[in-house]
Formats: C-alpha cells, sequence, structure tokens
C-alpha cells in the first residue's frame, strides 16, 4: 500500500535525472561546438529541451532544468552565485514560456494551425528566451565575468541562440515526441528518403559549391525548393526535420569556412547565419501550417459531405415508399386528377433529389477509390433512348434529337454509363437556355461506340475548357450565376468514363454550343 507513492516519486527522480543530464550534455556540446564569448552559442539546444520537457510533461520537472543550467555553468567555470543565476533565469525561461502558451493557446496541435504557431513564435521563441538571456547575462556581468561594455553583444548573442533553439529545435522535439508523425512517413517512405537525400544534397551543393559572391548568395534560394516539398507533402513533421538538417548543414559549413556566411569579419558572417536560420524557420512554421489547416479542411469537408448524403438518403428513401403506398391507393381512380399529377410530380423531385445525392456519394467513393463498376455485354442504343425519354418528359423547352445507330453491343457498367449520359444531357440543357434543341449522335467506330451530346448554348471559353472537369468547378459568369448546380457532374462523368478505359472530350466556343463525346469498347 505505501509503495505507490515511493515509486512515484522514484519515476519522478528519473525523470528529473534525464532531464538534467539532457540539459547538461547538449548544453556540453553545444558550448564545445560553437560558442561565442565562452557562454552563449549561435543555436543553444537546451533552452528547445527545458521548453519541451515542461510542456510535454508538465511544470513539476523544473527542478531538472535548473540543476542541469547550474551543473553546466559551474562546470564552464562560472563562480556559484553567477551560476545560480544563470540557472534561475533558463528556469523561468521554460517555465515563463509554457505558461504564456498555456495561457494564449489551447490548440492541441500546436504546429498544425497558423494562429498556433504565430503566438508560439512572439511569446516563446522571442519573449520568454530573452529573460533567460536578460537574467544570464546581467548574472554574468554582476559576477564581473562580462564588462558592461560587452553587455549589448553578449545579450543578443544569447538571445539569438535560444531563440534560434526555440524555433528550429523545439517543434522538431514536441513533433518527435508526441509521436503524430507515422502515418505521413508510413504511407510515402521512399519519397521521404527522396525528401532527406535532396534536401542534403542541395545544402551541400549551397553551402560547398566554388565560392564567388553572387553565385553563393542566389544559390541560397534553393533551399526554398526541398522546404517547400516537405510542407506540402509531409505537413508539420516533415518541414520541421528539414529547417534542423538545412540548419545544421549551414552551421557546420560556416564553421569550416564554407558558404556564403564567412565573411571578412567572423560575427557578422554568424549573424546572417543567425538570421537566415530565423527566417527560414518562421516562414516554414508558418507555411506547413497552413498547409495543414488547408489539408483539414478539405478532408473536414469530404466527410461532411459523405455523412450528409448518407443522412440525406434515409428520409428521402422512405419519402419514397409512402408515395409508392399513396399511388397503390389511387390507382386506376380517374375522379382525383389533380391528386394524380401531384403525385407524379413529387415522385420527379424525389428522383432529383435521389440524383443529387448519388452524385454527392460518388464524389466521396471516387476521392476514397471505391467506385465500383458492374460491367456487363449492353445496347447503347436502347439506354440512349431510355435516359433521353425520361429527360425529354422534364424539359419542355427542348427537343431532344438523336440521330446515328450502333450496330454493336458494349462491354460496360449500364447505370454509370446511364449517369453519365444523363449529366451531359441535363448540362446540355441547362446550359442553352436561348436554344431549343439538343443532338446526339451515335458512331461506329472500328470496335467502339461513340456517344457525341451536342448543344448550340453558352459555350465554353477554351481556358476553361479541361479545368470544368475538376470537383466542384463551375464557371462563374454572368451567364451562368443563375443556373443550378454543384460543379460535380462532370468530374464524376469523366472518372467513370477513365474507369472504362476513355476519356470525354470537349468541343466548345463561346456563345456558339459545346459538343461533349466519347467512346465504349463493344463486345
Ligand atoms: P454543374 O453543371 O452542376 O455546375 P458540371 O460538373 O456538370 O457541374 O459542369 C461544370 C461546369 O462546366 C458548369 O458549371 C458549367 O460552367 C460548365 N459546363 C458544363 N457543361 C456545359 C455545357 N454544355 N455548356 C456550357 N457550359 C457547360
Amino acid at each position: 500500500m505505501d509503495r505507490l507513492p515511493i515509486r512515484l516519486s522514484l519515476w519522478y527522480l528519473i525523470q528529473l535525472l534525464f532531464l538534467c543530464n539532457a540539459y547538461f550534455f547538449t548544453a556540453r556540446l553545444g558550448l564545445s561546438l560553437d560558442a561565442v564569448g565562452g557562454f552563449a552559442t549561435l543555436v543553444w539546444p537546451p533552452t528547445a529541451i527545458a521548453l519541451a520537457a515542461l510542456y510535454l510533461y508538465g511544470y513539476r520537472l523544473w527542478p531538472g532544468i535548473f540543476l542541469g543550467a547550474f551543473l553546466v555553468n559551474l562546470w564552464t567555470g562560472a563562480p556559484i552565485l553567477v551560476a545560480l543565476g544563470i540557472g534561475i533565469g533558463n528556469t523561468l525561461e521554460a517555465i515563463i514560456g509554457i505558461y504564456l502558451l498555456h495561457r494564449f493557446d489551447d490548440s492541441p496541435h500546436l504546429f498544425e494551425n497558423v494562429r498556433s504557431v504565430v503566438k508560439f513564435i512572439f511569446l516563446v521563441a522571442f519573449i520568454a528566451t530573452l529573460v533567460s538571456a536578460t537574467i544570464g547575462v546581467f548574472s554574468l556581468w554582476l559576477g564581473g565575468i562580462v564588462p558592461s561594455l560587452n553587455i549589448p553583444i553578449t545579450l543578443s548573442a544569447w538571445w539569438v541562440g535560444d531563440i534560434l533553439s526555440a524555433l528550429i529545435i523545439f517543434p522538431l522535439l514536441i513533433i518527435v515526441l508526441s509521436k503524430n508523425y507515422t502515418n505521413t512517413i508510413k504511407s510515402n517512405p521512399w519519397e521521404a528518403i527522396g525528401l532527406l537525400l535532396i534536401t542534403t544534397i542541395i545544402n551541400v551543393i549551397i553551402f560547398w559549391s566554388p565560392s564567388g559572391e553572387l553565385r553563393e548568395a542566389s544559390l541560397l534560394y534553393l533551399v526554398f525548393l526541398p522546404l517547400t516539398w516537405s510542407a506540402f507533402r509531409f505537413g508539420v513533421f516533415g518541414t520541421v526535420i528539414s529547417i534542423f538538417l538545412t540548419s545544421r548543414i549551414a552551421i557546420w559549413s560556416t564553421v569550416y569556412e564554407h558558404g556564403p556566411f564567412v565573411q571578412m569579419s567572423l560575427s557578422e558572417g554568424l549573424t546572417y547565419l543567425q538570421l537566415f536560420m530565423a527566417v527560414i524557420a518562421i516562414t516554414f512554421l508558418v507555411f506547413s501550417a497552413v498547409v495543414s489547416e488547408l489539408k483539414k479542411a478539405v478532408a473536414t469537408r469530404d466527410t461532411f459531405m459523405n455523412i450528409a448524403s448518407h443522412e440525406l438518403k434515409t428520409p428521402i428513401t422512405s419519402l419514397r415508399l409512402y408515395t409508392q403506398v399513396i399511388e397503390k391507393q389511387i390507382n386506376g381512380r380517374e375522379d382525383i386528377p389533380i391528386l394524380t399529377s401531384s403525385l407524379s410530380k413529387i415522385n420527379r423531385q424525389i428522383d432529383k433529389l435521389m440524383t443529387l445525392i448519388e452524385d454527392l456519394l460518388n464524389v466521396s467513393r471516387i476521392q476514397l477509390d471505391k467506385l465500383e463498376l458492374h460491367q456487363e455485354a449492353f445496347d447503347l442504343q436502347v439506354l440512349v433512348q431510355e435516359v433521353v425519354s425520361d429527360i425529354q418528359v422534364d424539359s419542355l423547352h427542348h427537343t431532344i434529337v438523336t440521330k446515328g445507330t450502333l450496330s454493336k453491343n458494349i462491354f460496360a457498367d449500364r447505370d454509370r454509363i446511364g449517369q453519365v449520359l444523363i449529366n451531359l444531357l441535363n448540362n446540355a440543357i441547362k446550359y442553352s437556355p436561348h436554344a431549343d434543341t439538343v443532338l446526339i449522335v451515335l458512331k461506329d467506330e472500328k470496335d467502339k461506340a461513340r456517344v457525341i451530346i451536342q448543344d448550340f448554348g453558352i459555350g465554353i471559353h477554351p481556358d476553361h475548357h479541361q479545368i470544368i472537369f475538376n470537383r466542384f468547378y463551375r464557371i462563374i459568369s454572368a451567364n451562368n450565376t443563375e443556373i443550378p448546380g454543384l460543379g460535380i457532374g462532370l468530374f464524376i462523368s469523366q472518372e467513370i468514363i477513365r474507369r472504362h478505359g476513355g476519356q470525354i472530350e470537349i468541343k466548345s466556343e463561346l456563345g456558339k454550343g459545346s459538343e461533349f463525346s466519347f467512346c465504349l469498347a463493344c463486345t
């Protein structure tokens, strides 16, 4: 019974020890690699470790940070009081940073939305880090290690080192430790490896190609390519890895005197290098958050569409059942003509709603690659006649004229091809408000059957010929804003014909009319 609290506190001690060690050794490593003035580095990794520890595991781990910071400064040669001061500053930096983050942002996915990223950049990367830099440099000055004259330069070096750590290493630690990246990598492992390789190669080209001022400065723009690729394809995880890799190679090359940041004066070169790292980190943290927000919005829309269409289908199916019951009751009675004609109008509206819902479901099926085909041999000419007579009932102002014949059966999914014919014919009628004829031409073509649907309506400008097949795309112009539609008919039709091995071809001239045609294989 008594053992639980002891075990808990033991676990707590282990965590503290682990954090203290991580802080101590990364600080030693940082100082040994690229220390400025003995105590500040280009990028100060312990800042990120401290922030990540408190963010992920809670404030109670603060003694680990304090101990790590205190010991490492003692080790570096600072007097006890100075080391204590620096330890307090470093601990407060992490506590204040995480407090501000929780206080002003409650998003569960810190780097996946723009508002959180912007708040993080200002509150943590810029403000909280100032606490550690100010207290730390003040302690060094009190201890007589930094003279008054050097306060501004030490303070800025300290602050920028902490800022870069928060911007470059903290996001990496959060994403890796919270393990919300595996899916992105698992779905495209080869592309991920390719991206890593190309990022490395591009950075080596930038930093290690023969010098020449203009060439080096211009080559620097190349970093935008892999970083943009990472953001689009691998989201926040890919981006933080790429930012880290790019920064690491940039620092390493500059230390070995290669690349555009090697200047006459070392401190000037390092300042430009830090500026470069800060700019790419801020730009791409925000950019990857924008991309991830957009992707989420699209996924939410698709899920909503799928759920909404399923939900709508249920009441409409039962509505149809009720109309069938009424139909049976009034069957053959001639004394209630208004009821009979109203019922047939209701049925037509139900059919339209069903088609609309089926279209929305088909968009989801195509997205999920679940659009199935049930192919069989059938007479396409008969199907065209059926569709035409169905549509003709509703369109009082247009005459659909069918020309030509087909000599062979085709092998395809009858219902789906029917759907394509309905979509193309409905469009031909919808977008011909001032013409009264729509033409269907049937033609044999070697071992294929061709269907052409021609109208003499508003037509389509060549700029839109391909893009109208995109999901939800509608040409918004003065001509058709009042013409209803969702912009999915052509998308579904194109996909159905594509799955039959063909494609819908378009010929159209603005103001003169359009011709949509497709071929299907004969048996
Ligand atoms: P919807 O008709 O519901 O908007 P579609 O995917 O069927 O969706 O068509 C996409 C767009 O292509 C339409 O909004 C319209 O601008 C254009 N379009 C399609 N068919 C024709 C046509 N026969 N004539 C003129 N424009 C057309």
